[in-house]
C-alpha cells in the first residue's frame, strides 16, 4: 500500500495531538500547517524584556490526561517539563476582607468547609465519591467516543451509567443538594465555568470537574504552560511530523467528493489523501470550503451557544505584589448580572467578574528579578465590539478593584501592558465571533450533538479541536486529536504500527 499523505491544519493542542498520533501509529506521512509563526494556537507565548507570557491557558488540570498522552508515545510529561502542584491551589476573593485560600490537601479543604458550614466536609466526601465515578467513566471512556452515532451510547451498561452520571440534572441543583452556604456553592460551581456556561445550564455530569479540581489538584509546568506545547512539538518532530509555520490555508479544494489539494495564502499547493483540520471549525466550514461542502448552515452556527470570549491583559509590573496567589478568582461581585451579559443579553457587563494569575509568584523565570508577571482575564460575550476605549475602560474598572482589594498600588508600576480581545481572537485564530473557548458544553451541545468530527460530504475530511468532540479545554483538545486519529485508522483500515 502506498504511503498516504495526511495534512493537518493548525498547531494547537488538538492538531499537534492528531498529527503525532497519525505519524506514530500509521505509516502515513504527516504535514502540519500553521498560519502563525509559532506553534500552540491559543496556548502560544510571547516575550517582552524578560517577561514571558502564556497567552491563553493557565490552569493545568487533569494531570492523568497529559500522562496518558505522553505514555502513548512511550514518554512522560517529565521528559519535557517539570510539573509542580500548587498549594494553595488558588484563592477565591469574595470581597475586601473575605478571601479563601483553597488548600491542596483534602483534609485541610474539608476542615475549611466545615468552618463555613458545619457538616459540609462530610457532604464533600459523598459529593466527591460521585464526582470520582463520573470522572473515571467520563474521562476514561465517554470523552474518547467519536460521537458519530447514538449507538455508541446505547449499551445497557452505559445507559445505566448515564443515569448515574446525572446528565439530565443541572450542576446548580446538584451542588445545592450537598451545600447551602452561598460561598461554598459558588466555589463548587466555579469549575464548570471552564465549560463555557453557568452551572444552571451545565449537566451535573460535569461535577467530574470538581474531582479534577479538589482531588487531582492544580499543577503548573515550570517556565509556563507553553512548555507543554514545546514538548508536544518536539515529540511530533521526533515522530516525523513536518511542521510548516506562517502557512495559512486559504482553501481546501475538493474533487469528486475528496479533499485533494490544500491551497495556502502564499499560493503553495499541497496534495493530500486525508485532511484533518484543527483550525476553528466554523472557519473551515464557512471559509476554507466551497459552501456546497459545508457541514452546517449559517443558521446552525448562529444558534450555537458559544463559550465566552475574553478581554485579557498581559502586564509586566516592576515590583513584587502582595496579597495575591498564583491563581486568583475575583467573586467580589454577583455572578448573575455578569452571566446575563455573556449569555442572555450580550453586552459589556457593568460589574465584571475577573481572574488574575501571577505565575511569577511560583516561577522566577517568567519575570525579571524583583518584578511580577500578571495575566488578567475578564470573560465576555462573543461578538462584542472591542474598541481600544472599551479595553481601557475595563482595565481601570478591574484595576480599581484589584488595587483596593489587595491594598496596593499596581497601575503606576505597570511597565509593560498588552491587551487582547475579540478582534485578536478573530485575526490570530479565525475564531467564530471572537470566541476564546469554542462551544459551551450544554446538554444540547454534548457528544453526538456537537459538530461532527467528520465532514458528511467530503469523505476524507476530519475535524478536531475544541469545537468538536469532546469539547473545550486543554485536556479535551489533546484527547480530541487522538480520537480523530483512531477514526481515520478505522475508516481507512490502516495497519496500526503501535
Ligand atoms: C484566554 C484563554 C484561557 C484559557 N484557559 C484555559 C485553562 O486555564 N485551562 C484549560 O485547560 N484550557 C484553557 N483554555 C482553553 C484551551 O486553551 C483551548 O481549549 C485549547 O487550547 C484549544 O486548542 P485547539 O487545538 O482546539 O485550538 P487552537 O489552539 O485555537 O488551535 C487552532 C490552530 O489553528 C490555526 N489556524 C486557524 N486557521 C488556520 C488556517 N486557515 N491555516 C492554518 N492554520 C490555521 C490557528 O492559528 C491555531 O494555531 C483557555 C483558552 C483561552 C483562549
Amino acid at each position: 500500500m502506498s504511503k498516504k499523505n495526511v495534512v493537518v491544519i493548525g498547531s494547537g493542542f488538538a492538531g499537534l495531538s492528531a498529527a503525532t498520533h497519525l505519524a506514530q501509529d500509521t505509516s502515513c506521512s504527516v504535514t502540519l500547517l500553521e498560519k502563525n509563526d509559532s506553534p500552540g494556537g491559543r496556548a502560544r507565548k510571547f516575550e517582552h524584556q524578560g517577561f514571558i507570557f502564556d497567552m491563553g491557558p493557565s490552569w493545568y488540570w487533569m494531570p492523568d490526561v497529559f500522562e496518558e498522552y505522553f505514555a502513548h508515545f512511550g514518554k512522560k510529561p517529565s521528559d519535557y517539563y517539570d510539573l509542580i502542584r500548587l498549594d494553595p491551589s488558588y484563592a477565591v476573593i469574595y470581597g475586601e476582607k473575605e478571601k479563601l485560600d483553597i488548600p491542596a490537601d483534602l483534609n485541610a479543604f474539608k476542615a475549611m468547609l466545615d468552618e463555613i458550614e458545619p457538616g459540609a466536609g462530610k457532604n464533600l466526601d459523598e459529593f466527591l465519591a460521585q464526582a470520582k465515578y463520573k470522572y473515571e467513566v467520563g474521562i476514561h471512556d465517554l470523552v474518547k467516543k467519536p460521537s458519530r452515532s447514538i449507538f455508541e451510547f446505547t449499551s445497557p451498561g452505559l445507559l445505566v451509567d448515564m443515569v448515574r452520571m446525572d446528565i439530565f440534572q443541572s450542576m446548580s441543583k446538584h451542588v445545592k443538594k450537598y451545600f447551602s452556604d452561598e460561598k461554598i456553592v459558588r466555589l463548587m460551581e466555579f469549575p464548570v465555568l471552564f465549560l463555557g456556561e453557568t452551572a444552571e445550564n451545565i449537566p451535573a455530569l460535569y461535577s467530574l470537574m470538581n474531582y479534577a479540581d479538589i482531588a487531582l489538584g492544580t499543577w503548573y509546568p515550570m517556565n509556563g504552560m507553553h512548555e507543554i506545547i514545546k514538548g508536544m512539538v518536539q515529540l511530533a518532530e521526533e515522530k516525523g511530523v513536518k511542521i510548516q509555520y506562517s502557512a495559512e490555508v486559504e482553501e481546501i479544494e475538493v474533487e469528486n467528493g475528496q479533499a485533494k489539494t490544500i491551497r495556502l495564502v502564499s499560493g503553495e499547493r499541497i496534495s493530500a489523501d486525508i485532511v484533518v483540520t484543527g483550525a476553528d471549525y466554523h472557519h473551515v466550514d464557512k471559509h476554507l470550503l466551497n459552501p456546497k461542502y459545508s457541514n452546517y448552515s449559517d443558521e446552525y452556527w448562529d444558534s450555537r451557544v458559544m463559550a465566552p470570549s475574553s478581554l485579557l491583559f498581559y502586564l509586566g509590573v516592576d515590583k513584587k505584589l502582595k496579597n495575591l496567589r498564583h491563581h486568583n478568582l475575583f467573586f467580589d461581585e454577583p455572578l448573575g448580572p455578569h452571566a446575563d451579559a455573556i449569555y442572555r443579553n450580550p453586552r459589556w457587563p457593568e460589574k465584571p467578574l475577573f481572574y488574575a494569575s501571577v505565575p511569577s509568584l511560583t516561577d522566577p523565570t517568567v519575570a525579571p528579578e524583583g518584578m511580577e508577571n500578571v495575566f488578567l482575564l475578564v470573560p465576555l460575550a462573543p461578538d462584542l465590539e472591542d474598541s481600544e476605549e472599551m479595553r481601557e475602560k475595563y482595565y481601570h474598572i478591574i484595576m480599581d478593584r484589584l488595587e483596593k482589594i489587595t491594598g496596593q498600588e499596581i497601575r503606576s508600576h505597570v511597565i509593560f501592558k498588552r491587551s487582547y480581545a475579540h478582534s485578536d481572537f478573530k485575526s490570530d485564530y479565525h475564531a467564530f465571533k471572537g470566541n476564546a473557548y469554542g462551544l459551551a458544553n450544554t446538554l444540547m451541545q454534548t457528544a453526538i450533538l456537537k459538530p461532527s468530527l467528520k465532514n458528511k460530504k467530503v469523505k476524507n475530511l476530519y475535524y478536531t479541536g475544541q469545537l468538536t468532540v469532546p469539547g473545550p479545554g486543554v485536556p479535551p483538545s489533546l484527547i480530541s486529536g487522538g480520537v480523530v486519529a483512531n477514526e481515520i485508522i478505522k475508516d481507512y483500515n490502516l495497519p496500526r504500527l503501535n
